[in-house]
């Protein structure tokens, strides 16, 4: 069987000697083995880490950059390989695996640019003979920990952003798809990176706790469910650690009498089973304004949802594959449960589906549920599965009210052909990314992504210039090269500038 080894220099030896399973969704066959660190093997990788970074971030920034730019291009290149990995592990079909590594190219495309970005600030003649300059040095050595269901673009937000601007970066992936991201330090290595430089450290809870607790780890991004989002931020920054930690979504989609219906069932259709609707910007609850809006977009829905094509990650012709591991196949199926208990209406039932040939699969058929409400926990916690929600909204006000009272503040779309209500949604509503007819408003690479509520804690978003502030710290130099003698003034009075 394949054995997933983690990526650190001197080799892989040591570790807590347990395992994972990596399973091929598809098949629901074990398909390789990930091996769990432990502290010891943590410590290993620091070592090296603390070796290498000073260079490193001694290194111009435009010969980091031409690192980034050589690594672009593999990952180019790799495309294909990448994303055939990418899918058997997690389940998602090639062109979304695609999609996966595509947006965090897109990210090492902005690292590109980090001598540009990375250029200071700078006041000459603050006060007499007084200039103030401020610069961005790295932190030292980031670690990231990432969720199965980006393996390829949430590493590289990570990493893309902390090694450009100098730091050493140690990479705790999901034990469910570890392949690629071991696959990426490879290249990244291939570009030119100095070995040592990304590591990639496989475990569970042990490796997480040890990274939580490592006092020369001065920086954790974190990306997954909010539990354990709200448990990182807390314990490392309790060890005074600089943490961003985001956490999950339950994405509404407001529906205006006046929006464009055929436009929002393909958006709907996309946006909450594309990837099985294991995505954090997915839009798993859908909000007709007015009954009228319901009837009709129900109506437009059922056949839309009825021809979607559930099949093996590569059939060049699904809409969507299996979700990523038996727990989680029988996870949504209970929220399904637990909805109906609750007097949703069961629309379109995905429970029991079967693909003939891969009855092994761990496949979920697309689900619609309709009248459900605030009240029903199917509705306030996340499902993460290819379920979409149907919450009826009165009116305007009860649209905007729904997302900015719930408990996760990811992302939201409004579909309306009215730019006034577009404005006065996107101004009012409590969420961090807002989409005007745009169903996964996910920031491009040069503006940041980053939730509200328990879809994020911490201050700083990920990517573009919060990712670039995020990994590293400021530093201001106020400078005087007096002539020659005393200026005159009082030593013992906090300085002016006037
Ligand atoms: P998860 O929380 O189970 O795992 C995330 C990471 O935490 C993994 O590396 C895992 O090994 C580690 N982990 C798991 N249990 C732990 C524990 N008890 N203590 C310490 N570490 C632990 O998340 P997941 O199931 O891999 O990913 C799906 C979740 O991630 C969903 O909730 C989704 O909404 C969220 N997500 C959020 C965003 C975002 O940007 N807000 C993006 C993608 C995914």
């Amino acid at each position: 069987m394949r054995q997933v080894d983690h990526f650190i220099v001197g080799g892989a030896g040591g570790g807590s000697g347990r395992t994972h399973k990596v399973w091929n969704p598809s098949t629901g066959e074990v398909q390789a083995e990930v091996a769990l660190g432990d502290t010891a093997l943590l410590d290993k990788a620091v070592e090296t880490a603390k070796k290498v970074q000073p260079e490193w971030a001694a290194t111009n920034p435009q010969k980091r950059a031409r690192v980034m730019f050589r690594f672009k291009e593999l990952l180019e290149k790799n495309m294909d390989d990448l994303a055939h990995l990418l899918s058997s592990e997690h389940g998602k079909v090639i062109d979304d695996a695609k999609g996966d590594v595509q947006r965090g190219l897109e990210v090492i495309e902005f690292a590109c640019g980090i001598p540009q970005a990375l250029k200071g600030e700078y006041t000459q003649g603050a006060g007499p003979g007084i200039d103030v300059y401020s610069m961005r040095q790295p932190l030292g050595i980031g670690a990231g920990i990432t969720p199965f269901n980006f393996p390829a673009m949430i590493p590289m937000w990570m990493f893309g952003m902390a090694t450009a601007v100098g730091n050493a970066f140690i990479l705790k992936p999901s034990e469910r798809d570890p392949g690629v991201p071991v696959r990426l330090a490879e290249l990244f290595l291939e570009a030119g990176a100095p070995e040592g430089l990304l590591q990639v450290v496989h475990g569970d809870k042990e490796m997480v706790d040890a990274i939580l607790d490592h006092p020369d780890i001065p920086a954790i991004s974190f990306v997954g469910s909010s539990d354990i989002a709200q448990y990182i931020y807390s314990r490392g920054t309790a060890n005074a650690k600089r943490v961003q930690a985001f956490g999950g979504a339950k994405n509404h989609g407001i529906v205006m009498p006046d929006a464009d219906l055929d436009q929002v069932v393909n958006d709907l259709s996309g946006a909450a089973f594309g990837s099985a609707g294991e995505r954090c910007m997915a839009l798993p609850v859908v909000v007709p304004v007015g009954e009228d809006t319901a009837d009709k977009l129900r109506e437009k829905l059922i056949p839309a949802i009825n021809g979607l094509r559930v099949g093996v990650s590569t059939d060049p012709d699904a809409h969507y594959g299996p979700v990523v591991t038996p727990e989680h196949k029988a996870s949504i199926e209970r929220w399904i449960d637990t909805a109906e208990e609750e007097g949703a209406e069961v629309v379109i039932d995905g429970r029991g589906f079967s693909l003939q040939g891969h009855e092994d699969g761990f496949f979920v058929g697309p689900t619609l549920l309709d009248r459900v409400t605030t009240q029903m926990t199917s509705y306030q916690e996340e499902i993460f599965g290819p379920v979409l929600q149907m919450v009826r909204a009165k009116d305007f006000e009860e649209a905007v009210r729904l997302p900015s009272d719930h408990q996760y503040g990811n992302g939201v779309a409004i579909f309306t052909r009215n730019g006034h209500a577009a404005r006065e949604f996107a101004h009012r509503v409590n969420v961090g990314m807002v989409g005007i007819n745009v169903p996964i408003p996910v920031p491009v690479s040069y503006h940041s992504f980053g939730g509200w509520k328990r879809s994020g804690f911490g201050d700083i978003d990920q990517y573009g210039m919060e990712g670039l502030r995020f990994w590293t710290k400021s530093k201001k130099i106020t400078q005087r090269w007096p002539d020659g003698g005393g200026d005159g003034s009082n030593a013992f009075v906090i300085p002016t500038m006037g």
